[in-house]
């Protein structure tokens, strides 16, 4: 089967405006890539938990996908064929809706929710025979009465707002939906509504999907693979069972440990994420999850990893992956037990 998207060795350049150094300096100020050479491919009808820490770069990945963020260097692909120009991401996006994190500060305030969900159908000239028929429709499709069509964005509560979200995104019966952290900011029983809904409509309407969270906890239900991020770089993925079950990367076992764990009596010790992710504008050498790597060793602040395939369908970036039954796993499970809590710069490296 071919993907429905994908992307080769995408990048996104961010010139760091510094107006006073353009006057003085003839040299252009540094580009620094906040998206590195991204990989990565959505097969159709599946959904792909695209996982990180604010600042890791998803949601620019995601918007670059769909040409809103201009991509500096990179191919994109869907349904066989590669985007180039505006006029293929507008064709783009006729197929592929973006549902934004937050839905009403998204939505034009003026507007009613009747007219705003029928927007992107009349962006793209769809012929609508009644726009507050199709509207009343798009609304009883994620579960609103028809009388919202004449609400206004703030008149609507968080989980509302979503769901008004999930039926513009949908009024155009994408073959692909990138939600962008579609629960943030909800009640943990508003999120699992949410989630239910995308889900239900997806087994209803057969779309791809690409979640952008770093929810880990609520991705895992709703994903059939994982794509992590760090730095604007993927890390690792891979299926979604065997990413929990045995995660390869240190940054992703440090994810899945930092989850909290609701039953009580099977709590683990929280293992935090040291310190803050760097900068893109001063990205690490090496390695760049180094800085905050329980095992890093010397080679990995100098030479940057490969990203490799493991088995099956595992890739990693890293130099030492964390296979069960191996050496590093252990090392691991010892580091971040014995420096839980420590900084970074106090603890010991070992040589590689
Ligand atoms: Fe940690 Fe080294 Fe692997 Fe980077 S390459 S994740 S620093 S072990």
């Amino acid at each position: 089967m071919k993907p429905l998207l994908a992307v080769e060795n995408l990048s996104v350049t961010f010139v760091r405006p510094n107006l006073f150094s353009r006057l003085l300096d003839p040299n252009p100020p540094p580009a620094f890539n906040i998206i590195d050479a991204v990989t990565m491919a959505l097969m159709p009808g599946e959904t792909v938990g695209l996982v990180g820490e604010s600042g890791s770069g998803k949601t620019t990945l995601a918007r670059a996908m769909l040409g809103l963020v201009k991509a500096a260097a990179g191919t994109i692909v869907f349904d066989g064929r590669p985007v180039r120009v505006p006029a293929d991401f507008r064709a783009l996006r006729r197929r592929a809706a973006m549902m934004f994190q937050d839905p009403v500060a998204s939505l034009s305030p003026r507007l009613r929710v009747g007219t705003l969900l029928t927007e992107p159908l009349a962006i793209q000239r769809v012929p609508m025979p009644n726009r507050r028929l199709t509207a009343q429709a798009l609304l009883a499709r994620v579960g609103l009465p028809a009388s919202f069509v004449d609400r206004f964005p703030h008149e609507l509560s968080g989980g509302q707002a979503r769901r008004v979200g999930v039926a513009r995104a949908l009024s155009i019966k994408p073959d692909l939906l990138l939600a962008d952290e579609p629960t943030a900011g909800l009640d943990v029983s508003v999120q699992g509504d949410v989630l239910n809904l995308i889900a239900e409509l997806k087994r209803d309407l057969g779309f791809a999907a690409m979640i952008v969270t770093h929810n880990l906890a609520m991705i895992r239900h709703v994903s059939d693979r994982l794509a992590i991020m760090y730095l604007g770089r993927l890390v690792e993925t891979g299926p979604t069972q065997d990413v929990f079950a045995e995660p390869l990367h240190p940054y992703t076992a440090t994810l899945i440990a930092s989850e909290p764990v609701p039953d009580p009596r099977q709590r683990r010790d929280s293992l935090a994420i040291r310190g803050e992710i760097p900068s893109v504008f001063s990205r690490p050498s090496g390695c760049e999850f180094h800085t905050r790597c329980p095992i890093a060793r010397e080679r990995c602040r100098s030479e940057a990893p490969a990203y490799r395939r493991m088995q099956g369908e595992r890739m990693v970036r890293c130099h030492f992956p964390l296979e069960t039954g191996g050496q590093e796993r252990d090392a691991f499970a010892r580091a971040s037990t014995n420096h839980r809590g420590k900084r970074h710069d106090q603890m010991d490296h070992r040589p590689a």
